[in-house]
């Protein structure tokens, strides 16, 4: 999600309890928790906390608890593991499954990612990834040694990681 997008919909959500947004590494914290999730859920979140008797005093905390029921909510962004079709960012890339796709540092090195799609309980304790998300962060999302086109046609990963995965 966008920071300016979060920064809005938390100065709201502590408007309603009569309060400022806290600033330095507590904003920092909350921010890190749900920067990887759309937009959209800050508004969800809003919606829930607004009913709240108290403001949380965990708000990381919070907002991370109320993610699964967004994700019921809305189907269309955990697809991949009902229907097996992924979504809009671990579709289509080179080697990716439904709930996860690769990233590559400069040097090519690849690594394996969780996708915000992702439901997978052994998986829970990983941070959840988007592209934008891994652009933001310096990483590729084609190796850099391979042209594109190529890219797309590389073997797909062996069984034992299928199997981690959970697909
Ligand atoms: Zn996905």
């Amino acid at each position: 999600m966008k920071y300016e997008h979060f920064e809005s919909v938390m100065e709201k959500i502590y408007g309603t309890f009569g309060r400022k947004i806290p600033e330095g590494i507590v904003i920092a914290d909350v921010w890190d928790r749900v920067k990887s999730l759309p937009d959209a859920f800050m508004d969800f979140a809003h919606e829930k906390l607004r009913d709240e008797e108290k403001l949380p005093g965990n708000m990381g905390l919070a907002l991370q608890r109320l993610w699964p029921e967004y994700l019921d909510k809305n189907p269309g962004i955990r697809s991949a593991h009902k229907d097996n079709e992924g979504c809009d960012n671990c579709r289509g890339l080179p080697g990716s499954l439904p709930g996860m796709f690769f990233v590559y540092g400069p040097d090519g090195h690849r690594y394996a990612v969780k996708c915000v799609c992702s439901r997978n309980a052994s998986l829970a304790h990983w941070p959840a990834w988007t592209r934008s998300l891994a652009l933001e962060r310096g990483y590729l999302l084609h190796d850099p040694n391979t042209p594109p086109e190529e890219a797309v046609a590389c073997p797909a990963p062996a069984p034992a990681l299928l199997s981690f995965m959970g697909t």
